[in-house]
């Protein structure tokens, strides 16, 4: 990402390979070379990956630990409440959950058919289970939650315990995992939707790639990823309090092309406060859709429009 951004300080980064390379000693952003070709130059992290303790710290892992160690020590200190996890605006869970609702329910009847089916969702960065309770469990069988805070998962098994069972055609949140996103492989083809909501800011783009890459595998065939996030109006927003970071809409298209994942949908959240970011909802498939869909019907550019008199 070759745009500019800055800090919650105010500090300027001239694109985002600076900023990686002071956060987390990284080189790896959405412009840097293919895996293929990472591979045949293989980076400094790479190489004392093996190497032990003083390598580590020399090449950067250290900073990347300490990345997300002071993410997770934020969120520690954060109250198990929907106010907590949505930082202070509980009042968008309505219109959050409305934007969301509206955004899948069509999808799932293109992709899977409008036959009775166990459908299976993961919530990547479940927090407390706020997404799970209000929106997933309506439309999946079974919602597993991912998670690396243990006060918020574990506050997300007790407001999920009521929907564990509801008779024949039963609804229930099935697995919590308390594993951070960048150590998290998903069971393999257990998944017909990966919902990964406001928590994806947390991780730099090599781990944001290889996420996705591993993800992958937990989708069964016509499965499909969504991500619902925060978007900068240009290049990115570092935030030095819980130590992530806001994409803009051309930055995450970047990132996806470097994860092998097409755009399916992309819609656009309402009714947000208007001091807040702006927030996108995408649809990511692994195969390229045979017709792109923008959310919108585009007229073919030489059709016949009626001629008045
Ligand atoms: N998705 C939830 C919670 C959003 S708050 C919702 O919309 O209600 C952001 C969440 O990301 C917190 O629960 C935080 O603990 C979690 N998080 C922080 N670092 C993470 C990481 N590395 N991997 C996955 N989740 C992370």
């Amino acid at each position: 990402m070759d745009s500019r951004g800055f800090d919650s300080a105010g500090r300027v980064f001239s694109n985002a390979t600076e900023m990686w390379a002071e956060e987390i000693g990284s080189t790896v952003t959405a412009t840097t070379p293919t895996a293929a070709e990472a591979e045949a130059a293989p980076t400094a992290a790479a190489a004392a990956a093996g190497n032990g303790g003083a390598e580590e710290e020399a090449s950067g892992e250290g900073k990347r630990k300490e990345w997300y160690s002071k993410a997770i020590a934020y969120w520690q200190g954060v109250e198990a409440s929907t106010e907590g996890v949505l930082g202070g605006y509980g009042c968008v869970n309505d219109a959050d959950v409305k934007g969301s609702d509206a955004f899948l329910r069509p999808l799932l009847a293109e992709r899977f058919g409008t036959a009775k089916r166990h459908l299976v969702a993961l919530d990547c960065g479940s927090g407390i289970g706020r997404v799970t309770k209000n929106f997933l469990l309506r439309h999946f069988n079974e919602v597993d939650l991912v998670e690396p805070v243990s006060h918020f998962l574990e506050a997300a098994r007790e407001n999920l315990t009521g929907c564990m069972d509801q008779g024949e055609d039963s609804h229930k949140a099935a697995n919590f995992y308390c594993v951070p996103l960048q150590d998290f492989t998903p069971e393999e083809g257990r998944y017909d939707v990966i919902w990964i909501q406001w928590c994806i800011g947390q991780l730099p783009d090599d781990d944001f790639i290889s996420f996705f890459n591993r993800a992958k595998v937990g989708l069964k065939p016509d499965g499909f990823f969504v991500l619902k996030e925060n978007i900068a109006r240009n290049g990115f927003v570092l935030d030095k309090v819980d130590n992530s970071v806001t994409r803009s809409d051309p930055y995450f298209r970047e990132l996806f092309k470097k994860c092998g994942l097409y755009i399916l949908s992309v819609k656009d959240q309402k009714e947000l406060p208007e001091e807040l970011f702006a927030v996108k909802m995408y649809a990511l498939v692994t195969n390229q859709p045979k017709i792109q869909n923008s959310g919108k019907r585009r007229r073919p550019k030489n059709s016949p429009r009626m001629i008045r008199s």
